[in-house]
C-alpha cells in the first residue's frame, strides 16, 4: 500500500470510529480550528525554554520537555502545579503576576518564531476546499497574535478568532473549542460538530478539542511521545504540519463532500 492509500485508509477508520461514537451520520467539513503555538507557530521552543528558566529563576523547577505537557493551560494553572508540588502551597497573585510577567518577557526577547513549515499552504488549501481556518489559541502573546495577519495573509478573518482574551477556561477545558463553534454556527454550533475539525499539537489542547466533541487532528511538531497525542484522545496523528499539508490533498474530497461510511 502506498503512502497515500494508507494516509486515506487511516483517515476513513478514523472518521468512521468518530461517527460512531458521536451518532452521527456524516462528516461535512466547514471550519477548520487551528491551535496557535506548535501549530501555525514553531513557537513551542521559545515556550518551554522560557517557562524553564523562568522557574530557575524564582527557585523552582520546571524541566523543559515537562513544559510541553503544560502546553494550552492557562500561566497561573502551570505556575500553581509547580508551586504546590515543589512547596506545598499555591502561589500568591503577586507571586503569579511576577513569574508571568518575567516569562512573557523572556519569551518576548528570544528569537523570533518562524511560521511553521506547511503551514501556510495548508491554510491556503483549506481556504480554497471552501472551509474557514479559525485560529483557536489560549495565547495572549500578542508578538505572536499580530504576526498571524503577516505571515499568513489573506487567510484569517479578525472575526473570527478565540483568544485568551475571549475564554475564562484554559485547555483542557473545551471551553475555547466550543466557543469556536458558536463564532462559526451560532446557535446552531451544538448541532455542528461534524461541521468542524480542531488541529492540534499538545495533549492539553487534543483532550479539550475531543471534550468538546470534534475531530481532532494531532500533528506531533514536539518533543513528546506520539502515545501521550492518542492517549488525550486524537482522531488522527500526522508527524508535521507538512506531512498533513501533503496528505491534504488527498483528503480535500472527503472533507469537502458528504462522508457516509
Ligand atoms: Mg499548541
Amino acid at each position: 500500500m502506498n503512502e497515500n492509500s494508507r494516509v486515506e485508509t487511516e483517515w476513513k477508520r478514523a472518521v468512521g470510529r468518530w461517527l460512531r461514537i458521536h451518532e452521527e451520520e456524516r462528516m461535512d467539513v466547514q471550519l477548520a480550528m487551528f491551535d496557535m503555538d506548535g501549530v501555525l507557530f514553531d513557537s513551542m521552543k521559545n515556550h518551554a525554554k522560557s517557562w524553564h528558566e523562568t522557574m530557575a529563576h524564582f527557585g523552582l523547577t520546571l524541566p523543559v520537555e515537562e513544559a510541553y505537557l503544560h502546553e494550552g493551560r492557562t500561566g497561573a494553572g502551570t505556575i500553581n502545579i509547580v508551586s504546590l508540588r515543589e512547596r506545598g502551597h499555591e502561589a500568591t497573585q503577586q507571586e503569579i503576576n511576577d513569574i508571568y510577567a518575567y516569562k512573557s518577557q523572556m519569551f518576548n526577547a528570544m528569537p523570533t518564531a518562524e511560521p511553521m513549515r506547511g503551514a501556510y499552504e495548508l491554510l491556503q488549501q483549506v481556504k480554497a476546499d471552501g472551509i474557514t481556518p479559525m485560529v483557536v489559541t489560549g495565547s495572549g502573546q500578542k508578538t505572536l497574535l499580530e504576526r498571524l495577519a503577516k505571515n499568513f495573509p489573506g487567510i484569517f478573518s479578525p472575526s473570527l478568532m478565540v483568544t485568551a482574551f475571549d475564554v475564562k477556561h484554559g485547555k483542557p477545558d473545551p471551553e475555547p473549542y466550543l466557543m469556536g463553534l458558536h463564532k462559526m454556527f451560532g446557535n446552531a454550533a451544538g448541532l455542528s460538530k461534524h461541521r468542524a475539525i480542531v488541529v492540534e499539537n499538545a495533549p492539553l489542547g487534543i483532550e479539550a478539542a475531543v471534550a468538546a466533541g470534534v475531530f481532532t487532528i494531532a500533528v506531533n511538531t514536539g518533543p513528546l511521545p506520539d502515545q501521550v497525542l492518542l492517549d488525550a484522545g486524537a482522531d488522527l496523528l500526522f508527524p508535521s504540519m507538512q506531512a498533513l499539508c501533503d496528505a491534504w490533498t488527498h483528503l480535500a474530497p472527503n472533507f469537502t463532500t458528504s462522508l457516509l461510511l
